[in-house]
């Protein structure tokens, strides 16, 4: 392990919600944070067979671009009932036929397939590599459990979050205020576990 000491942080990511979570997670580390789509940088192909492999390849290919240690974040929607899809292709799903990205079209996707099941079981997944300009690299995970809902409720958060109940709760991560979600997120679980191991602190 390494303690991050470093001024500036760039988040290896294009997706703005993701962004936004992460950077609103370090806020009060006052590190200053940029991003892969801030820079404009080129989305590496996601190769891996697994989320941290992802979050690997991602965090490696910003800071080859950049000269800055990088935060990736590999994240998706894991349904036992579907053998683990849509998994590691979660971003995938969304793509339509005309090459656009829509969750409407995700969900829709993951409401077929799960009309004939009976376990609607569900978990995310949020993989986090940070890696420092020299090589050096830290892994950790995230889950949070939970059951799918459908038709999609809630305006709020991003891709599967209108169809996504955490445990314990009786609303969608998409009903919840940001701060809620932000709590009990399977990206918080992991920037916690990431916060131990580098940052001598708690998110
Ligand atoms: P990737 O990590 O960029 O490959 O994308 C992961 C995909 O998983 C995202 O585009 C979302 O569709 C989904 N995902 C990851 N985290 C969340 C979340 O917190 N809420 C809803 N969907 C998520």
């Amino acid at each position: 392990m390494r303690l991050f000491q470093e001024p500036k942080l760039l988040i290896a990511s294009h997706n703005t919600g993701k962004i936004r979570e992460i950077a609103d997670m370090l806020g009060p580390l006052q590190i200053i944070t940029t991003s892969a789509a801030a820079l404009r940088l080129a989305e590496p192909d996601e190769t891996g067979l697994t989320f941290k492999e992802n979050a690997h390849l991602k965090a490696v290919a910003c800071m080859k671009a950049s000269g800055l240690p990088c935060l990736a974040d590999d994240s998706g929607l894991v349904i036992p009932a579907l053998d683990g899809q849509p998994g590691i292709y979660s971003a995938r799903w969304a793509q339509t036929p005309e090459g656009n990205r829509d969750f409407s079209y995700a969900i829709n996707r993951v409401a077929q397939e799960m009309a004939d099941k009976e376990d609607l079981s569900a978990y995310f997944v949020c993989a986090l590599s940070l890696v420092w300009p020299d090589g050096f690299e830290v892994s950790v995970e995230g889950k949070a459990y939970g059951h799918l809902t459908f038709p999609p409720r809630g305006r709020g958060g991003f891709g599967y979050d209108p169809i996504f109940i955490p445990e314990g709760y009786a609303i969608t991560y998409a009903e919840m205020p940001a701060a809620q979600k932000q709590r009990i997120s399977h990206r918080t679980c992991a920037i916690q576990n990431l916060m131990r191991a580098c940052f001598g602190s708690h998110a």
